[in-house]
């Protein structure tokens, strides 16, 4: 090949497929909270790739132990097993509930391995006809064809043909719903402690409560997608520790890997022992490279006075949103828990969450949306304080071009 042809934005819509519309900001450097466009103009990340650059960009530690495991192996397949999987796996037994890591290299194939494991489960344990998969409206839980049915969003599976069967989406936070739905036929739930891409919508605690009984009572699998929740997000390793949940199965991903593609299921001995030889599977679930990263991003994160400085940081910026949602009468609500925030849209600004997100990268600030309603932050978990005041001074700029 010859030298590198330049490419923009508009490369993007002569050769790729066009199920993203990608913003016209091509980010080409970053370093903890800051990015650099082509034009080399400065954002404020407060996006962090959808709450996966966990500790920021480029972390020195991180490109450490990516390079140091690019010297020594990158793969072999599930034929043999290696080191840093068996490292990550021994640690998150020892941070969690769990007793069993299944990995995998996205959230989405964390999901469709938790909901293949609980089908296997019920079906063994209890017979065919135990295969109802309860979820809820809204929720997210990736783009394969079953995790994508059992989502709670119908347009993003609908239009492909048959979809996997006995999924049943009753409305989140509904105590009535729920038990109208649940049976001696379920299976298993599958929930997001707080819904991310559903608009930062956190669990109550009597219905979470009533989630985990139920599932007890009918000897259901109550599987937790912490994807976006977990690793540290919310200023807990997992968000359901704070609601005194234990799940059955819980998967993560996103913040797992701080950029680099890694998933894992994690679920108990007694649970994990139905995926026999041969049942499941994956040619990358495992990597050295990914679980090298994945390590490092544990050993950074999961220390007490990280997890309370989230928490304390995180409090700052929610404050902050929130003073500026008074101050210009744009924001109804900021929900969420650590640094997954979501700024409901008041009555007057609903629909016009992008908006928000184009007058915030104007202003040299990367935020996110979940929905055309509310506009989400998902910064590094390791966000300094002075770039935190620095983005709602940002945010404030931004604010003040859409009320204008
Ligand atoms: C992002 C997300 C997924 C899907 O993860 P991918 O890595 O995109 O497959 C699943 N569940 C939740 C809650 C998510 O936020």
């Amino acid at each position: 090949m010859s030298a590198q042809l330049p490419v923009s934005r508009a490369t993007f819509d002569e050769v790729m497929i066009p199920c993203y519309n990608p913003s016209g900001i091509v980010p080409v450097k970053g370093l903890g909270s800051r990015v650099w466009d082509q034009n080399d103009r400065e954002y404020i990340d407060l996006a962090g790739g959808i709450a996966v650059s966990s500790v920021g960009h480029c972390h020195p530690k991180m490109v450490q132990a990516l390079t140091e495991q690019a010297q020594k192996l990158w793969h072999v397949s599930n034929v043999m097993t290696n080191e840093p999987a068996l490292q990550l796996a021994q640690s998150l037994v020892e941070a969690t509930f769990a007793e069993r890591v299944f990995f995998a290299n996205s959230g989405a194939e964390a999901n469709e391995a938790a909901l293949k494991l609980a089908r296997r489960y019920a079906i063994e344990k209890h017979g065919a006809e135990k295969t109802q998969i309860i979820s809820f409206q809204k929720s997210f839980h990736g783009r394969s064809f079953f995790t994508v049915t059992v989502g709670g969003q119908a347009q993003y599976s609908d239009n492909f043909g048959p979809k996997p069967g006995d999924v049943v989406h009753v409305p989140f936070n509904d105590i009535a719903a729920l038990e109208a739905a649940f049976g001696a036929q379920t299976c298993a739930v599958m929930m997001e402690p707080i819904q991310g891409e559903g608009g930062i919508v956190p669990a109550e605690q009597a219905f979470f409560d009533r989630v985990q009984s139920l599932c007890q009572e009918h000897d259901a699998l109550l599987i937790l997608d912490e994807v976006q929740t977990g690793f540290g997000r919310t200023g807990h390793l997992f968000a359901h520790e704070k609601y005194g949940i234990t799940p059955d199965i819980m998967t993560c991903a996103k913040s797992m890997g701080g950029g680099f593609p890694i998933g894992a299921m994690l679920t108990t001995e007694a649970i994990g022992q139905h995926l026999k030889i041969g049942t499941h599977g994956s040619t990358y679930g495992g990597n050295p490279l990914a679980c090298a990263v994945g390590l490092q991003v544990l050993s950074l994160i999961n220390q007490p006075e990280v997890l309370t400085q989230i928490q304390q940081r995180a409090a700052m910026l929610k404050a902050g949103i929130e003073q500026l949602g008074q101050k210009f009468g744009c924001f109804s609500e900021v929900r969420g828990e650590g640094f997954l925030l979501g700024a409901q849209l008041s009555d007057a600004y609903l629909g016009q969450s992008r908006a928000f997100l184009q007058a915030s990268a104007d202003n040299g600030l990367l935020v996110l949306v979940a929905g055309a309603d509310v506009v989400r932050f998902t910064p590094s978990l390791l966000i300094e304080e002075a770039e935190i005041k620095q983005a709602l001074a940002a945010l404030e700029s931004a604010i003040q071009t859409v009320v204008a």
